[in-house]
C-alpha cells in the first residue's frame, strides 16, 4: 500500500469515528428538568442555562444582616444541582429580567416555604402578582411556625412599639411614626397591636422603619 493511500484510510477512519460520536452524543442529551448551578443569595439562584431565579413570595436578609449568610448557605444545600420545576404566578419575570418562580425539589419540597419554615426568610407577598392561594397558604403557616418557635430572624431582639399601622394593599406594616404609615389612606389602614399579629397575618416589615 503507498504510503498517501494509507494515511489517506486512517484519516477517513477518524473522520468516522468522530462522526459516530458526535450522532451519538446528540442522541443522548434529551431535555431535562431544570437545575440550579449556583445561588447568589438566600432567595437568588441561577439556572443550568443562566438565566437567574427570585424565589417568589419571601424576603431572605440582606447582605450583611444577620442570618443572610445562612440563608444562602441553607438553599444552597436545598437547591443546587437538584431536579427541579419552577411554577410561576402573574408575572413570569420582574423588572431586572429575572424568573419569578416558586422553586419545587424533586416536585415535592417547595423551597419557598423550606426557607420560611427554618425562619431564614420571612414572608414577602405582592398581592397584584403573588395570587396563588394555596401556596400563600403554606408560606404563611410556615411564618406563624418559625415565629412561635423562635427560629432563625425570629430570634433577633426588634425594639418594640405599643402599636404597629398596615397597608391592606400593600400587605406591608409599619413603625406608627413611619411616613410610610402616616400615607396609608384610611380604608387600607389596618392597626396591629403587636408585631406578631401583622407577621401572622401575613405582612411584611416596611424596609425603611424596619419595625
Ligand atoms: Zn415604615
Amino acid at each position: 500500500m503507498k504510503r498517501r493511500t494509507y494515511y489517506f484510510l486512517i484519516l477517513v477512519i477518524i473522520l468516522g469515528l468522530v462522526t459516530i460520536r458526535s450522532v451519538f452524543k446528540t442522541d443522548r442529551r434529551e431535555p431535562g428538568p431544570p437545575t440550579i448551578v449556583r445561588v447568589l443569595d438566600g432567595d437568588t439562584a441561577v439556572l443550568d442555562g443562566g438565566e437567574e431565579v427570585r424565589l417568589l413570595g419571601i424576603d431572605t436578609p440582606e447582605l450583611g444582616e444577620p442570618f443572610a449568610d445562612s440563608a444562602a448557605a441553607f438553599l444552597a444545600h436545598l437547591i443546587l444541582r437538584k431536579d427541579i420545576r419552577l411554577q410561576h404566578d402573574f408575572r413570569k419575570r420582574d423588572s431586572y429580567g429575572r424568573l419569578l418562580a416558586y422553586v419545587y425539589i424533586d416536585d415535592t419540597l417547595l423551597a419557598n416555604v423550606v426557607l420560611v419554615s427554618e425562619g431564614l426568610a420571612r414572608v414577602y407577598l405582592f398581592p397584584d402578582d403573588i395570587t396563588n392561594r394555596p401556596v400563600i397558604d403554606r408560606l404563611i403557616a410556615a411564618q406563624r411556625q418559625a415565629l412561635a418557635a423562635n427560629r432563625g430572624i425570629w430570634s433577633v431582639p426588634v425594639r418594640p412599639e405599643d402599636r404597629y399601622v398596615g397597608n391592606r394593599k400593600t400587605m406591608r406594616f409599619h413603625r406608627p411614626g413611619c411616613d410610610g404609615a402616616v400615607k396609608i389612606v384610611p380604608r387600607n389602614r389596618i392597626v396591629f397591636d403587636t408585631r406578631e399579629a401583622a407577621l401572622y397575618d401575613g405582612y411584611s416589615p416596611c424596609r425603611t422603619c424596619r419595625p
